[in-house]
């Protein structure tokens, strides 16, 4: 087994048609491979600047075309952000994202990210941002400042990208994720599940994200979180299995990814999210929001690691594909098996 870059959507779409059991049972053995599957990596996000998005995403309550209860905010100063910063580092997270609502930004606002990465970076997490479209120049100077993850999400498949977004094309998000790579910053890509799209659409975007030059490191998978005052705030809901089938696909077409359950988590019980952990999800958001939209309270979270005997992964990942070989030439043996053993460990970070 390799990692592909060459997968049909027909495959893709047999992974989602299969028998639930089959699927799952196939999920967790690519699962077992690559990851420890009792660690959950846990990052926490923070809106650094909400609302007034000029942007048309029909999901999104920040976008200032659509009426919702999101109020618009300024940028948050730098001391407010390390603040929640070192909150999120003391409840667990290793990885702290700071997203805002901008359709890219602007050269007068590069050098406030470049000081938050560099801060945060300081307090030994890793970091990300998500903050729309970036150019090979910008890309390079948040790389250089030490950025670790940039999270540009496709969304959804290129042939149904119309339905939801205008203002910006499917080659524009391409485009940035390409300038990402480029400057030697993680990818963090995923989409959405929910917007009305046909299963066939979740299997072209699960093979659009597999077959990029390197797959995404992380692969948030989201369910649509239904927004008032936004175009799809009446949407079907998502089928708790369909949602678990997208999640079990994700994990065995992008073996190495993390794949992280990521918005809508608020609505799923214990039991579904503890399905999708079995599917082969292995990183949340943990926090009181997402952006905007709420997210679980840490105590439940904790109460629900406990009660399934998940840790917190403690180590970063490693996302090298080219040592992707060496692992799984010793595929039977856990991670922890090799760390202990002293044989180079291509997944964890010494
Ligand atoms: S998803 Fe991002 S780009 Fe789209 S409207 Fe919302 S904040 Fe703007």
């Amino acid at each position: 087994m390799t990692l592909r870059h060459n997968w049909r959507i027909s495959e893709a779409q047999a992974l989602l048609d299969k028998p639930l059991m089959d699927l799952l049972f196939e999920a967790q053995t690519v699962h077992r491979r690559f990851h420890d599957p009792n660690e959950v990596q846990v990052s926490t996000l923070l809106s650094i600047k909400t609302g007034a998005c000029p942007e048309d995403c029909k999901y999104c309550p920040q976008s200032a075309r659509y009426n919702t209860a999101v109020q618009r905010e300024r940028l948050l100063e730098v001391e407010q952000v390390l603040k929640a910063a070192q909150a999120a580092k003391a409840a667990g997270s290793t990885r702290f994202c700071m997203g805002a609502a901008w359709r890219n930004p602007n050269a007068r606002d590069m050098p406030y990210l470049e000081k938050l990465v560099k801060e945060v970076k300081s307090m030994g997490m890793e970091t990300c941002m998500t903050l729309g479209m970036l150019s090979k120049d910008q890309a390079n100077t948040l790389a250089d400042a030490g950025l670790d993850y940039y999270n540009h999400n496709v969304d959804t498949s290129s042939d149904f990208y119309q339905e939801v977004i205008t203002t910006r094309t499917y080659e524009d998000r391409l485009n940035t994720l390409e300038n990402v790579r480029d400057a030697g910053m993680k990818v963090c890509s995923g989409g959405i599940i929910g917007l009305g799209e046909s299963v066939e659409n979740r299997a072209t975007m699960l093979t659009e994200l597999a077959n990029l030059p390197t797959h995404p490191q992380s692969v948030p998978i989201n369910r649509l979180v239904k927004c008032e005052g936004t175009p799809y705030e009446a949407n079907n809901d998502v089928d708790d299995f369909e949602f678990i089938r997208v999640i079990a696909a994700a994990r065995i077409m992008m073996p190495k990814s993390m794949v992280r359950l990521s918005a809508g988590r608020e609505s799923m019980n214990e039991q579904m999210q503890a399905m999708c952990f079995m599917a082969g999800a292995n990183s949340i958001f943990y926090g009181c929001k997402l952006l905007t939209t709420p997210n679980p309270e840490e105590s439940s979270d904790q109460k629900l690691f406990k009660k399934l005997g998940l840790k917190p992964a403690k180590l970063p990942y490693q996302h090298d594909e080219e040592t992707t070989a060496d692992w799984l030439n010793s595929a039977n043996e856990t991670p922890k098996k090799r760390q202990l053993e002293n044989i180079p460990v291509a997944v964890y970070r010494p």
